[in-house]
């Protein structure tokens, strides 16, 4: 299965997508860890990365469909991945359809993830607090908000078009939003 997980920062993605893996999908390609680990390692990528990442801005999209492009090419995502983080422009939604029309591939699902914006906040300050992120600051998680409200919500009418969005409701706990999301890829997987 090809699949999308979509949803505003603080939805609850990365705990929902490690479900996922473990129970459906080959590879979980997470772009926002890919670049963590990066700038962890201090490579190039990694230090041109920080600076839109500190700010809550996005990194430039050739960039990110660089770093795509050769990471669906790997063994472990041949037969289906789970992208988390990605895509979060038009752009970079038209470049993936570029790659896997060229391989005669489509993305089955996206499971958008939708909560509302006064819950987001608290649970992403909640999050900094335990993880330590630096990107989690409250002029950044709204700053990261607006972006994803400005670039990024737009895909969903992208995908809406291309027939393939579910919307799931993020609210209540990881179980329960664990089965809605288990609801849709029983339903793909038929
Ligand atoms: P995430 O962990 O997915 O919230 O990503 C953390 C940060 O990494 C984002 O705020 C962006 O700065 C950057 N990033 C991750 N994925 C992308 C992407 N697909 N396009 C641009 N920037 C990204």
């Amino acid at each position: 299965m090809r699949l999308i997980l979509f949803g505003p920062p603080g939805a609850g993605k990365g705990t929902q997508a490690n479900k996922i893996s473990e129970n459906y999908v080959a590879a979980h390609i997470s772009t926002g860890d890919m670049l963590r680990s990066a700038v962890k390692n201090g490579t190039e990528l990694g230090t041109l990365a920080k600076s839109f990442m500190d700010k809550g801005e996005l990194v430039p999209d050739d960039v990110i469909i660089g770093i795509i492009k050769d990471r669906i090419k790997e063994q472990d995502a041949r037969k289906g991945f789970m992208l988390d983080g990605f895509p979060r422009t038009i752009a970079q939604a038209e470049a993936l359809s570029g790659m896997l029309q060229a391989e005669n591939e489509s993305i089955d699902t996206v499971v958008s993830i939708e909560v509302k914006d006064e819950e987001i906040i608290g649970r992403i300050l909640e999050r900094a607090k335990i993880e330590g992120r630096e990107d989690d600051t409250e002029d950044v998680v709204k700053n990261r908000l607006n972006v994803y409200r400005n670039q990024t919500e737009p895909l969903k009418a992208y995908y809406q078009s291309a027939g393939v969005l579910a919307e799931v409701d993020g609210m209540g706990t990881i179980d329960e939003v664990f089965g809605r999301i288990e609801a849709v890829l029983n339903k793909v997987e038929q």
